[in-house]
């Protein structure tokens, strides 16, 4: 019999999209209230439209091509980001236990390229939050993406923006994107220091996305280690293939956030026992992790799955899974 690890606990997600974790009967609706005209003929091919099919996904392009061409735009309103993230922090709550969370997104895809106000899309996501705190008696912060795509005056408006609303409620920054070639990593990360030091001054967590396709090896997390130094990394698991970034994620002390299925969807890691050897290596090494789900709808899962997947394939010991739901409430930005 399998017994949900761990009984009875709370759990802490540190990397979840706002994008990615919305129940689809929510959007539909959402969709519906702001007269969406919508290419499908019912619910269900709308559901089929907005979650991944694990079978005919290629990569992560497939996963952030959803996210581009149907969650961001359906939830881009105040309204909609309002009720978006209540809905999600009530429901990892009810069905995972999740006491403390963390929920990342890109105001600037939530605001129709300008036409909407950047801070009436903040103050929505607030006041969603602080409902859904009050219900639940949880703890929350939202995360401010910044994205890879964008240039660095649309990504330095985020930092601020994060720096302004820091005593409201926003705890920390994100890059998110496709990291582009190896060669280019370490350019491309440098100019992004300036704007990660900035946020670090005023208090704020840092994170980035990196090591989370097979394409970069490592390259990125030594990358982003060596130049901006965040407190976390979103992924990292190719890191764990290479001898450099290895010994520099464990002198540094960064805490990677992990997040099991959303990785074998994208074919990050090839399958649940290549998750074994990589959660072995970063735990050999020293290497800090958390579990996480980074999208529950688009990945299908909840917290509580993903510490069941971990602990059923045997890919840590009931310890080290307890040590890494421990070590989420510790690395939290949140307090
Ligand atoms: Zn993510």
């Amino acid at each position: 019999m399998n017994l949900p690890h761990p009984p009875n606990l709370p759990l802490c997600d540190l990397h979840i999209h706002l994008g990615a974790s919305v129940a689809p009967h929510v959007m539909w609706s959402i969709a519906h209230a702001q007269g969406f005209k919508l290419p499908v003929k019912d619910y269900w091919e709308f559901k089929r439209m907005i979650t991944v099919d694990p079978n005919s996904c290629r990569g992560l392009d497939d996963y952030l091509k959803i996210l581009h061409e149907w969650t961001e735009r359906i939830q881009s309103s105040p309204a909609a980001v309002e009720r978006s993230v209540y809905e999600i922090i009530g429901k990892e709550y009810r069905g995972s236990r999740v006491e403390q969370i963390e929920l990342r997104f890109n105001p600037m895809k939530r605001n129709q390229r300008g036409r909407r106000d950047l801070d009436h899309i903040i103050h929505a996501a607030l006041r969603g939050m602080d409902r859904a705190c009050l219900e639940y008696g949880v703890k929350a912060g939202l995360i401010l993406c910044l994205a890879r795509e964008f240039d660095a005056e649309t990504n330095a408006k985020i930092v601020r923006k994060a720096i302004q609303y820091r005593s409201r409620g926003i705890v920390g920054i994100d890059l998110a994107g496709t990291e582009s070639n190896t060669i280019e990593l370490g350019e491309s990360v440098g100019q992004y220091a300036a704007m990660f030091a900035m946020a670090r001054e005023a208090g704020l967590g840092t994170t980035i996305h990196t090591g989370e396709t097979q394409a970069t090896n490592g390259e990125g997390v030594i990358a982003v280690v060596e130049r901006i130094k965040p407190d976390r990394i979103g992924h990292g698991v190719r890191a764990a293939y290479n001898e450099r970034a290895m010994e520099m994620l464990a002198e540094s002390n960064t805490t990677l956030e992990i997040c099991p299925t959303s990785n074998l969807h994208t074919r990050a890691v090839a399958s649940i026992d290549e998750f074994k050897v990589i959660l072995g290596t970063f735990v050999d090494r020293g290497v800090p992790i958390t579990i996480n789900t980074d999208g529950t709808y688009l990945c299908d899962t909840n917290l509580e799955r993903e510490f069941a997947l971990i602990r059923d394939s045997g890919a840590l010991s009931s310890d080290q899974l307890e040590r890494a739901r421990q070590r989420a409430f510790e690395v939290s930005f949140l307090d």
